[in-house]
């Protein structure tokens, strides 16, 4: 039974990319992704030394990996990107759409520019990066797509209309895609993380986190780690039958 339960958890003859894959939760699930057996494409856009990092310790615990650099919401740099991760470790068959930002402000008082740098960032990039790889899982009749939203994206935030927009976004894509590609063997799936302990968060004010603490009811911020687990989980055999799902991580802050 044990072997049953490992098995489906497997990974091993899968092919990875995850965006912004240098630090926090895209760091956590390229390790978890590398765990259960796939190679991993490792992508940054500034975190050079610690994606190079990252492919040393993955390959010494016998990982096959790429560093590929690019900004996920330059529709060429995607596509050279994708190019250069295929030619070196062979089609991609799990895509993690994890890239994201925050430039937080009240809408009133938010800047064109950084409203549309946070939508061209998660769900421009998330679009751009699933339609470069989409094509090869179609024909191969299989893959899994896992887009990072946020329970930002479920509930809104005052001071985040930009990243809420954008992670609101992600849901729809998830669905839609979900929609176009079931036919093919493709599954779509979100994760819906609540805070985590990442460069994202390390800046919150000390009242607006016990606010947080305050309204989750497991009373704690997640891990990087338990975000990855159920991305891994998503893009496993286990999650054979679910797709268009949007899977909340949020110590029950969602709810
Ligand atoms: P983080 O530590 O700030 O890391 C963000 C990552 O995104 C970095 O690796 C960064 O790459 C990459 N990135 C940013 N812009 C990019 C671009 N244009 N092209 C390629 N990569 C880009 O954030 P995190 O907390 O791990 O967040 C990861 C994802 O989870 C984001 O989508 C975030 O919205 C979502 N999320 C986070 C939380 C949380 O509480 N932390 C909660 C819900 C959802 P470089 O370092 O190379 O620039």
């Amino acid at each position: 039974m044990e072997t049953e339960t490992n098995n489906i958890h497997r990974l091993s003859g899968q092919v990875a990319l995850v965006t912004g894959a240098a630090r926090g939760i895209g760091k956590a699930t390229a390790e978890a992704l590398a765990l259960a057996g796939a190679d991993v494409a490792i992508n940054y856009q500034s975190s050079r030394e610690a994606s190079e990092s990252l492919a040393r310790d993955l390959g010494s615990r016998g990982v096959r990996t790429v560093v590929v650099q690019g900004d996920v919401a330059d529709a060429d740099q995607v596509k050279t990107m994708v190019g250069v991760a295929e030619e070196a470790l062979g089609p991609i068959t799990i895509l993690v759409n994890n890239a994201g930002i925050t430039r937080d402000g009240l809408a009133m008082r938010m800047s064109v520019e950084d409203f549309d740098e946070v939508i061209a960032t998660s769900l421009r990039g998330a679009f751009l990066c699933s339609k470069a790889v989409a094509r090869g899982m179609m024909k191969a009749r299989g893959g899994a797509i896992i887009n990072v939203s946020s329970v930002i994206g479920r509930r809104g935030n005052a001071g985040q209309a930009n990243y809420a927009a954008a992670k609101a976004g992600l849901i729809g894509f998830t669905k839609s895609l979900a929609r176009e590609l079931g036919p093919r063997g493709v599954r779509v799936n979100a994760v819906a993380p609540g805070y985590v302990v990442t460069d994202m968060t390390a800046e919150l004010p000390e009242n607006m986190k016990e606010q947080i603490l305050k309204s989750t009811p497991l009373g704690r911020l997640a891990s990087p780690e338990e975000i990855a687990s159920v991305i891994a989980f998503l893009a496993s055999p286990a999650a054979a039958y679910i797709t268009g799902a949007v899977i909340p991580v949020d110590g029950g802050l969602g709810i």
